[in-house]
């Protein structure tokens, strides 16, 4: 089974997505209980935003409220750097696709891939209104923001659709001709301190 990075290890999350202390302990336990083995696939924001803390990311906090042209400047220039995400978002996607491509070939069987939904990356059902979510953080005071406050703004913004690394992801699978199931924990759920519903059916095609 191959998990988005953080159901494996909570650290990697936005600031305030973290619940857990350690993993998402029903996903594992599954995966344990049918002798399935996980692989931890990267965190792509951790990769391309700088890092576990992903301070480019933490940059765009408040940034209006310290200059208009700023925060101006970060709309503007937003589709660009979403467009060089997405890039580097996708040399990530073609490297997980190689190494599933690799596993059929080799005659492992893979059983599916889990990502995070409401996550704008990780996303399989459920992702976030970057745009908005984006103009959303230049607003806020970053030295009185508090996890509540954060986590309201990710549920505020969230719409239907794939994240943008899931996207990279299944492309480059069916690039590959390779068919799996994509499943979903949902981080909306466990910030409201639920089980996580992901529940694995049955095997690989090609
Ligand atoms: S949802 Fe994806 S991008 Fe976000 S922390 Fe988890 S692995 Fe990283």
């Amino acid at each position: 089974m191959f998990l988005s990075h953080c159901l494996l290890d909570e650290n990697t999350r936005y600031l305030g997505g973290a619940c857990r202390r350690c993993c998402v302990r029903e996903v594992v336990e599954q995966c344990m209980d049918r002798g399935i083995g996980m692989r931890q696939m990267p965190c792509p924001e951790r990769v391309v935003w700088g890092g576990v803390l992903k301070r480019r990311m933490l940059a765009l906090y408040g940034l209006e409220r310290r200059s208009a042209l700023g925060g101006a400047l970060a709309r503007r220039l937003l589709p660009v750097v979403l467009r060089h995400v997405r890039r580097r978002y996708r040399a990530i996607a073609r490297r997980v696709a190689n190494e599933i491509d690799d596993d059929l070939r080799s005659g492992i069987s893979v059983v599916g891939i889990v990502g995070i939904d409401g996550s704008p990356t990780c996303g399989v059902q459920r992702t976030l209104d970057v745009t908005s979510a984006v103009r959303s953080m230049t607003r806020l005071d970053p030295t009185a923001l508090t996890v509540e406050q954060q986590n309201e703004l990710v549920r505020h913004h969230a719409v239907p659709g794939r994240g943008m690394f899931i996207e990279e992801l299944a492309r480059a699978l069916a690039a590959r001709h390779i068919v799996l199931p994509f499943l979903a924990h949902d981080l909306f759920a466990e910030l409201d301190g639920r089980r996580s519903s992901v529940a694995f059916g049955a095997g690989p095609s090609r």
